[in-house]
């Protein structure tokens, strides 16, 4: 018999802050965009309350951010915010990192910070556990996905600048620097999957370790106008570089081909580097190998994934009109039957009630939205499509649509097109 009462799809009527569009907004940016839909709100200057829409979104990144580091071998922790002012003060950051290291003090006087970064807290949980004595096998990946802090001095434009903010952080240890390059690279393989499973075109530049120390470093970013990276790229060879990277800023001729360098403006969603053993050798965490103790080679490696949200959010949308691509959308296809009090309503909302369902049996966690709200497909359809949610079907009078951002089927012949073309869509993304 078959058992499964459940109706898995979303209904606008129901979800929490589901748009409406009643809050006007006075500028034209990605992250007004999501609070004109409700789906995240400022609540202090550089932090924001995440939505459900919004939040939706995150736990799509997260999805294939773990997917990918999982692949290889990641193995996911939890680090506390709260690190303690001695081990900052041991690597020399609690002095160095300045005002924008957020700082509290305990009842019994003791300093932490609110971590912005854990090669310290890391570094000194791996050196705590003595890993040389019970022979635990490098390398040792370790990654979380967590709430981090920066006291920005004027925190503005959204959650591309913000207070409090969502990082996806790696740590790699290694017995030696030919490993940890090894990792490197198949860490930052993982990046570049990540990054094209998303589905926004992005750049990967060479980068200066700036305060973090280490020797090799790169950045992920997104070109875009709202970028406030310079980032430099050579139209003839493959060569790409962060305009602070330069040796000379004047010079911006390519190093290796010497062809001039077109310059971009970049929004920076990641960050990677080989650190060596700057960390481990003050920390302690050492490795046995040929007959003595070593430090571990070390490397680490950060996603910033609000801020890809918002810079997604900054990229494709127009206006007040939000836009999202297929792997993060909040839903990929909101389902829409016709008006209440139609003379077809009877007859065509349970089946396009059905369609909702086939379709959430398709598509992979909750992707589905059913818009039961009482107005006129045109609106329902409208608002939709402002809300992030990048496909659309419609059962109506005019028989079954499809409205997608390349292709709009009208009149389709049988619901099995419709199937079929989400279908490959998951295939064609990668959804999960
Ligand atoms: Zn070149």
């Amino acid at each position: 018999m078959f058992l499964n009462p459940r109706r898995l799809y979303s209904r606008t009527s129901s979800f929490f802050t589901f748009p409406s569009f009643s809050k006007a907004a006075k500028e034209d940016r990605g992250d007004v965009a999501y609070q004109t839909i409700f789906a995240i709100q400022p609540l202090s200057a550089g932090t924001f309350a995440i939505l459900p829409l919004a939040n939706k979104v995150l736990e799509r990144l997260t999805k294939i951010i773990d997917h990918e580091f999982q692949a290889i071998d990641g193995q996911k922790i939890v680090l506390p915010s709260l690190s303690h002012s001695q081990l900052w003060r041991k690597s020399g950051r609690w002095d160095r990192y300045g005002p924008v290291l957020f700082r509290v003090t305990d009842r019994a006087g003791q300093e932490f910070c609110l971590g912005p970064t854990h090669e310290e807290t890391v570094t000194q949980c791996i050196a705590a556990l003595e890993i040389s004595s019970v022979g635990t096998k490098l390398p040792i990946r370790l990654y979380q996905t967590s709430w981090k802090f920066r006291d920005e001095d004027r925190p503005k434009r959204g959650l591309l600048r913000a207070r409090e903010f969502l990082m996806a952080d790696m740590y790699s240890f290694d017995s030696d620097l030919e490993k940890c390059q090894e990792t490197y690279d198949t860490v930052t393989g993982a990046y570049d999957r990540i990054f094209n499973r998303i589905g926004l075109p992005f750049v990967r530049v060479l980068a200066s370790s700036g305060d973090m120390g280490g020797s090799v470093s790169h950045e992920y970013h997104y070109c875009s106008p709202h970028g406030e990276d310079v980032v430099y790229a050579c139209g003839t060879c493959e060569h790409k570089i962060n305009g602070e990277a330069l040796k000379d800023a004047n010079d911006t001729r390519c190093p290796s081909c010497s062809s001039e360098m077109q310059k971009l403006q970049g929004i920076e969603v990641g960050h990677t580097f080989i650190l060596g053993d700057t960390y481990s050798k003050l920390f302690g965490a050492k490795s046995f190998q040929n007959g003595q103790n070593l430090p571990l080679q070390m490397g680490c490696y950060g996603i910033g994934v609000t801020r890809i949200m918002s810079a997604a959010a900054h990229i494709l949308s127009q206006g007040l009109k939000l836009k999202l691509p297929d792997a993060i959308a909040p839903f990929t296809v909101g389902v829409i039957g016709p008006k209440q009090g139609s003379r077809e309503y009877e007859d065509l909302n349970p089946r396009a009630m059905e369609m909702a369902d086939q379709l959430d049996r398709i598509l992979p966690s909750h992707r589905v939205i059913f818009d039961d709200r009482k107005w006129s497909i045109g609106r329902k359809l409208l608002e939709l499509k402002s809300s992030g949610i990048p496909h659309q079907v419609v059962l109506g009078k005019n028989g079954l649509e499809l409205h997608s951002p390349d292709t709009e089927f009208t009149n389709v012949d049988g619901p099995e097109v419709i199937h079929n073309f989400f279908k490959e869509l998951v295939v064609k993304r990668e959804l999960l």
